[in-house]
């Protein structure tokens, strides 16, 4: 018998007959003997209906105030999540297995005071771990995701994908054996499978590197649920929701398809290479003829954070006689006219001459540990890439990573051609 934790992600409950299908699989586990508790996202498309709601009410009042009380935005987002929770725990008693539902609030999940991106501070896990029991007739847990409650008792939530994090988060509350995340693809692929038929789906990918991967754009996972798995060492596993509930065989020791997020000494044979992500909507400017001399960074980055702007990509030239120099780096696309007007404000300070911004950027990237101790990655990049005419921007890199910018007509040639050219195609 194991204690599990199931998750399922928009497109698995996207209507009644998938959230029967969802209330199958969690039956199955627990007719296996298993202690199970559920969470659930909102139905497909939900959250971002209702994302629009809220950027869409002050308008409609004729408000000349931009945005909105950030703990009104959770009020309204975290709903999504309620109505599945419900459902699902329906669907569930009418198959004659014992469920409840809970909201973030009634566990409690405790959150900080960062509405809309919040970062859970702790989950009690008690109260479900006594009604799993055989005392309390194994009831199963249907917890919404995305949300828990803030120091001053308001709803608050995780950022877009959180559910993922409430998963992995619950998964160490309760001590559970395994976090289960089922979606709509069956496992960690090298790539994107959308973007490039040809990926291969990994059976394992270390902490580590799903943190890189997910941290540079494949959302499969939300960066900080690998974190949290990371730390609290769960071992995560990706599956497929769409898969025949009655097919799959939940006894121990069986190995469906699937990929284990785990420790880097778990995994056996390590490639060099491990997969390529990319982020769109990536925003580039540059600021022309910069003095070049102290305190003009600070100049720069400093008004951007303070603007709440996520600056990440960062190139500057060294000038050739000491005087002025150019200055690169992106933010996300969504932040470019705050990062412009920024930047507006602060022209005395930093003295530049001209900014230029395109936003139709993409960062491609390539993760892998094998980096650590192999030459060459990077050139084998840049020299795939010319090949085919991509013209690179801006290149950062760390000790598991490589990321080039491109400009974004690229990006399927692009990720196709490094996933291709590091002999991860399927043949
Ligand atoms: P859910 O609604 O279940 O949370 P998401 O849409 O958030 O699902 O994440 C699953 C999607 O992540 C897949 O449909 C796939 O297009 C995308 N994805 C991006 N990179 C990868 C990757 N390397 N492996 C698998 N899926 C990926
Ligand atoms: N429903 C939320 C979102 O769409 C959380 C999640 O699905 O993980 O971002
Ligand atoms: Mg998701």
């Amino acid at each position: 018998m194991a204690r599990l934790v199931m998750k399922f992600g928009g497109t698995s409950v996207a209507d009644l007959e998938r959230i029967h299908r969802v209330a199958r699989h969690v039956k199955r586990e627990h007719d296996a003997g298993h202690q199970v508790a559920v969470v659930v996202s909102a139905m497909s498309g939900k959250t971002n209906e209702l994302v629009g709601w809220v950027n869409e009410m002050p308008r409609v009042v004729g408000s000349d105030v931009p945005g909105f009380d950030a703990r009104e935005y959770d009020s309204v987002v975290a709903s999504g999540e309620q109505v599945t929770a419900g459902l699902l725990a329906i669907a569930l008693q009418s198959m004659g297995v014992d469920a409840r539902s809970w909201l973030g609030w009634q566990i409690p999940l405790r959150t900080d005071h960062a509405h809309g991106a919040a970062r859970i501070a702790e989950i009690d896990g008690g109260n479900i771990i006594e009604r799993m029991g055989e005392t309390h007739g194994r009831q199963v847990a249907v917890v919404a995701g995305f949300q828990g409650i803030s120091p001053d008792n308001r709803i608050a939530t995780l950022g877009r994908g959180g559910s993922d994090t409430s998963a992995v988060a619950l998964a160490a509350g309760i001590e559970a054996d395994r976090c289960d995340i089922y979606t709509d693809v069956d496992g960690v692929y090298t790539t994107d499978p959308r973007m490039a038929p040809k990926a291969q789906r990994l059976d394992k990918v270390s902490y580590e590197e799903m943190l890189e991967l997910a941290s540079l754009g494949a959302k499969v996972l939300q960066v900080r649920s690998v974190e949290l798995a990371m730390a609290y060492n769960v071992p995560t596993f990706v599956r497929s929701s769409f898969e025949d509930p009655d097919s799959i065989d939940s006894s121990e020791g069986a190995t469906p398809p699937g990929t284990l997020i785990c420790a880097e000494d778990q995994i056996v044979e390590q490639q060099t290479v491990t997969g390529i992500a990319y982020a769109k909507d990536e925003a580039q400017i540059s600021l022309r003829r910069v003095a070049d001399k102290p305190g003009i960074a600070a100049a720069v980055f400093g008004p951007l954070a303070d603007a709440q702007v996520n600056v990440d990509m960062i190139v500057q030239n060294v000038s050739e006689d000491g005087s002025v120099t150019d200055m690169t780096f992106t933010v996300p696309a969504a932040d470019l006219d705050k990062a412009l007007s920024t930047l507006e404000k602060s022209h005395d300070e930093i003295g530049y001459e001209v900014v230029q911004s395109d936003p139709g950027m993409v960062k491609v990237s390539v993760v892998g540990m094998g980096m650590r101790s192999h030459a060459g990655v990077a050139s084998t990049a840049f020299k795939a890439l010319a090949d085919k005419g991509i013209n690179i921007r801006a290149i950062t890199t760390s000790e598991i990573k490589i990321s080039i910018l491109i400009d974004g007509d690229y990006a399927e040639l692009a990720v196709r051609t490094l996933h291709s050219v590091y002999g991860l195609d399927k043949s």
